[in-house]
């Protein structure tokens, strides 16, 4: 029977990055995917002439050689070799009848344009970003080995008082005033929980690190990171089986031994990390007869699954320039209250619609002559459930139809007659593909009571058996490209210790 010192389940972002560390530090690794190719999310499909990015709006904390943040750094400490872009605006944001903004990234014409747009918002604007910058250290603190608790209290007074704060909490305390507050919380759509519910420290850390780092991209899409990192683990000496889903996780005395295979082959490790949902696992992975361990249990069914996506794929026959497309991101709120949007954010009401055009960044994205848009708004799983299977192409072509229309009417840009290629993905798409509960993304919300301190310190318990860890959107460390390679790092950092101590 083949032997491992360590099996990654999934070869997603988490997953990936996880391998990567644990084969870089000569533990014989074996990624097992479901699928034929690496990636899960961060992947890429092809229709007729164009090469469609499947999910990557833009990568939090890259920065640029000179500053580089988490995922350059990890990337170079991989000798994973990508050739990255930066973008130098935020993102272009529009309510209609109402606001019509560009943000710049850069700490100094942030604040400007902020204080521009709302007189008298620029302390606390600082204030935000002052926070969202010691969130980020008293986090990489916290995690040490040897963090200690009087230095928390001192250093990161800040970070533990607003600890449990509601991102509406957080901004009313630190005296924004209404209209810069709805500006920032834009960007509850990429944190996916409503602004009254959204961890306060949460947001403060991803806005500080798109002001300060701008938003980045891999040239190419982001299926060549995980290509990159494919490569980089081959080289490593670890190995990756495709075509290969885990049915089952072998438990035996509350330790982690093995996978089964769903053509029935079993496989022995010492260590699994799995880039699953813990919905997966406690539900579907591990024996009937395995008691499952109270805490990670109750954690995972009190959470909130995250936010789930419906998005469009569009493939036009004129250029970003011939069209009048200059923003590489486009949100369009159909109300200035963050509260009201993600209400409305459900697939067939008009809340959240987040436009990109990859051509403005990599402007060889796509054939000569062309552009590719990629939109997105938000779903919901149980209407799709209801739907007929007949009815299911004519939803999605209504659909289409709908959002190209409201395209048009908020941007005044035309692409209708330009259309060459369209495909639209609802949760059904991303459940079949991805395999995450109601196909989301994100893993689970990250509210004000399951916030970065409470999730910090759940880390440790996260699994209840011994020897098995879960990385990936779903894990403590949140979602998103950034924190799940950062998660499966730390993942694959605390099996080589595990794998240290069993010796
Ligand atoms: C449309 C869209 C837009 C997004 N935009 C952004 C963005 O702009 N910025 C950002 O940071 N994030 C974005 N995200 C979120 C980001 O892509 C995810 O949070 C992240 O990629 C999740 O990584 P993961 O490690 O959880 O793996 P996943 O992407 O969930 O992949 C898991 C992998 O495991 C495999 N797998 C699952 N179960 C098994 C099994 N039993 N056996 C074998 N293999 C299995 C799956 O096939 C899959 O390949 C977006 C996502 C989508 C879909």
């Amino acid at each position: 029977m083949e032997r491992y010192d360590v099996i990654v389940i999934g070869a997603g972002n988490g997953g990936l990055s996880a391998a990567v560390t644990t084969a870089q530090a000569g533990l014989k690794t074996l990624v097992l995917e479901r699928h034929n190719l690496p990636g899960g999310s961060a992947t890429s499909f092809v229709r007729g002439r164009f090469e469609f990015e499947a999910a990557l709006h833009e990568l939090c904390d890259l920065g640029t050689s000179e500053h580089p943040g988490t995922v350059r750094k990890l990337f170079e400490q991989y000798g994973a070799d990508v050739d990255w872009r930066i973008e130098q605006k935020l993102f272009h944001l529009i309510v209609p009848n109402d606001l019509d903004l560009v943000l710049p990234t850069g700490i100094e014409p942030f604040c400007a344009k902020m204080e521009e747009l709302v007189p008298g918002c620029e302390p606390s604007v600082r204030k935000l970003l002052d926070l969202g910058k010691l969130a980020g250290e008293a986090q990489s603190y916290a995690m040490k080995p040897n963090a200690s608790k009087l230095v928390m209290m001192t250093k990161y007074a800040d970070f533990l008082r607003m600890a449990s704060c509601t991102t509406d909490e957080g901004m009313e305390a630190i005296g924004m005033p209404k209209k810069a507050q709805n500006i920032l919380n834009t960007y509850w759509c990429y944190l996916g929980a409503a602004p009254d519910q959204l961890d306060f420290l949460t947001t403060c850390q991803m806005i500080y690190k798109y002001v300060y780092y701008n938003p980045g991209m891999p040239n190419k899409k982001s299926h060549n990171l995980s290509l990159t990192l494919e490569s980089t683990l081959r080289k490593s000496g670890g190995e990756i089986w495709y075509n290969s889903e885990v049915v089952q996780i072998l438990i035996e005395n509350n330790s982690a031994k093995g996978v089964v295979l769903k053509n029935g082959k079993t496989i022995l490790a010492k260590h699994i990390i799995a880039d699953c949902s813990p919905a997966a696992v406690y539900g579907k992975m591990i024996a009937d007869d395995v008691p499952r361990p109270e805490i990670p249990l109750r954690l995972a069914n009190a959470r909130s699954i995250a936010l789930e996506l419906e998005t469009m794929y569009i493939g036009l026959n004129r250029s970003a320039e011939e069209l009048g497309i200059d923003t590489y991101s486009t949100i369009i709120m159909s109300d200035e209250d963050p509260e009201v949007t993600f209400t409305k954010s459900n697939g067939t009401d008009k809340g959240t619609f987040i436009a990109n055009c990859l051509n403005l960044i990599i402007p060889d994205s796509s054939p000569k002559g062309t552009c590719t848009l990629f939109l997105t708004t938000f779903g919901d799983s149980s209407f799709w459930g209801k739907v007929k299977p007949e009815d299911y192409y004519k939803i999605k072509n209504q659909r289409m139809r709908d959002w190209v229309d409201y395209y048009e009417k908020n941007t005044g840009i035309t692409i209708r007659p330009y259309i060459e290629e369209i495909a639209y993905a609802t949760p059904a798409t991303f459940c079949r593909y991805l395999n995450t509960p109601n196909g989301t993304p994100y893993g689970y919300q990250v509210t004000y009571w399951d916030n970065i301190i409470s999730r910090l310190t759940s880390m440790d318990k996260e699994t209840g058996y011994k020897n098995l860890r879960i990385t990936g959107a779903a894990a403590e460390n949140i979602d998103g490209y950034n924190l799940c390679y950062l998660n499966g790092n730390i993942q694959g950092r605390k099996t080589i210790k595990d794998a240290e101590e069993d010796r």
